[in-house]
């Protein structure tokens, strides 16, 4: 049948989104599939800042990328690396104008870091006191099965890396939750007060070294000796230790048709790991392609290897000096264009009342627009001039890539933000474009495979733009 006037006019007018799997026939669908069981293995080697750093920096080497320290000069067509205290990296692929295409995801997730003086001995039980990082529910961490990993840097300063739970027959380590028989009062109180973050003590032990009588904390001593054993390490080297909690459960196919991703640590690897693959795959040899991958987003991108750090302005300092160029590095980033490379919130239905469905990324319907972000009046966000939102558009619809628009939710219901203005403060156009996730914060989110291979090639066609 014909399509009427009006119709047309529909179509003409007014916003029509849809799945973005009607895009890919069943040949393609494997494709994404095959791609997404890449991107699976990356979340379970790289659950830390530090193993995504080492596994992005490992591949960029595989590729044949070469540390920037290691050129004495630049010039077109060079691949190089700059790996920041091993838990940010700078990836950059030289063009003939030193302007750049730049990405910058982050590799930091929220999680539970262990305190200085994690150990103790009660209720004949050792446990590890913690204290969490980054916006966490923290309910979601009692009676999950948890490894730990991290490092500990040792009296004469060596690195011993702990990893434990995460070998089939390791074991591993929880948060017991109080029973629901005594829970009467917990359950009165808000959500916010019946979980404090001092009941976050992770159970280790509950064996006694020996019957020795003049010896105290039997069961935190056998822990202690079990550790010194393995890595040789005592109680005061966890002072200068970064040890992290995070679930033992691995990435894996969501749902009956195998269309999504569950997986711990997907805000923001889903970002790191397509904006590498979509760097690896471009091709541009005239402007300068960077993929950056930050730390301490979690926290407000704070420290020396978050992105206040400067870390991408002395990368492009080194560059400029390195192929001889006279260029100011304030000019050379003012003049170039910026993805902010993070996840933004589905609209979830079971908790549809916080979105405002009209303006929510759907997960599923392609890659996400995020004009702004911020809080209530858009405070503390970055929001993007209307001409760059509508050249990353354009961008997209020419190459036949389904994207759609989003916000976070209601205005008044929170906010967050992202590192886009930490960039932006240069003059340079910056944009929220990222992959939408379910249960964001949690530790185990949610993507849709779909949404992940059109961030992929939204990465791609972005380093391309000449
Ligand atoms: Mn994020
Ligand atoms: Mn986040």
């Amino acid at each position: 049948m014909a399509k009427s006037k009006y119709a047309k006019l529909q179509e003409k007018l007014t916003i029509k989104q849809k799945p973005a799997w009607n895009l890919f026939d069943e040949k393609q669908r494997k494709t994404i599939f095959s791609f997404c069981d890449k991107y699976k293995v990356f979340l379970n080697t790289a659950k830390t800042e530090r193993e995504a750093a080492e596994g992005i920096i490992a591949m960029a080497k595989a590729k044949g990328f070469k540390d920037l320290d290691s050129f004495e000069k630049l010039k077109p067509g060079d691949l190089v690396f700059y790996n920041n205290k091993g838990k940010s990296v700078v990836l950059a692929i030289i063009g003939e104008d030193m302007e750049f295409n730049m990405t910058g995801s982050h590799i930091d997730c929220p999680r539970l870091d262990l305190k200085p003086k994690p150990f103790y001995e009660e209720g004949n039980l050792a446990l590890l006191k913690t204290h969490y990082y980054g916006g966490i529910k923290k309910y979601h961490w009692y009676d999950v099965p948890l490894a730990i990993h991290g490092v500990v840097i040792d009296k004469d300063g060596k690195t011993k890396e702990i990893k434990i739970g995460e070998a089939e027959d390791d074991p591993v380590f929880v948060i017991s939750d109080l029973l629901p028989h005594l829970g009467h009062k917990m359950e009165d109180k808000p959500v916010r007060e019946a979980f404090e973050a001092e009941t976050l003590n992770i159970i280790v032990g509950n064996m006694p070294i020996a019957k020795d009588e003049g010896v105290k904390d039997k069961i935190k001593l056998k822990i202690l000796s079990i550790l010194n054993e393995m890595y040789g390490i005592t109680e005061s080297d966890f002072i200068s230790a970064e040890i992290e909690i995070v679930p033992v459960a691995k990435a894996r196919d969501l749902g009956l048709d195998r269309s999504m991703i569950i997986g711990y640590g997907q805000d923001d690897r889903s970002c790191a790991f397509t904006t590498l693959k979509a760097l690896f795959a471009s091709e541009n040899r005239k402007k300068t392609r960077i993929a950056a991958f930050y730390d301490k987003e979690e926290i407000g991108s704070v420290g020396n290897t978050g992105a206040a750090s400067q870390l991408v302005e002395r990368v492009v300092e080194t560059m400029i000096k390195k192929v001889g160029s006279k260029k100011a590095v304030n000019e050379v980033i003012s003049k170039s264009i910026v993805l902010s490379a993070d996840v933004v919130a589905a609209l979830d239905p079971t908790f549809a009342q916080v979105f405002e469905a009209r303006n929510s990324a759907f997960i599923g319907n392609g890659v996400a627009l995020e004009k702004y972000t911020g809080s209530g009046g858009k405070y503390g966000g970055s929001d993007a001039n209307a001409e760059y939102v509508a050249f990353i558009a354009r961008l997209l619809n020419d190459k036949g890539i389904q994207w759609q628009s989003s916000e976070l939710g209601k205005v008044d219901e929170g906010g967050g933000g992202t590192i886009g203005y930490l960039l932006a403060k240069y003059g340079c156009d910056v944009l929220d474009v990222g992959i939408p996730v379910l249960g964001m914060h949690s530790p185990q989110e949610i993507a849709s495979k779909v949404d992940i291979y059109s961030a992929f090639l939204t990465y791609k066609a972005f380093f391309e733009v000449k």
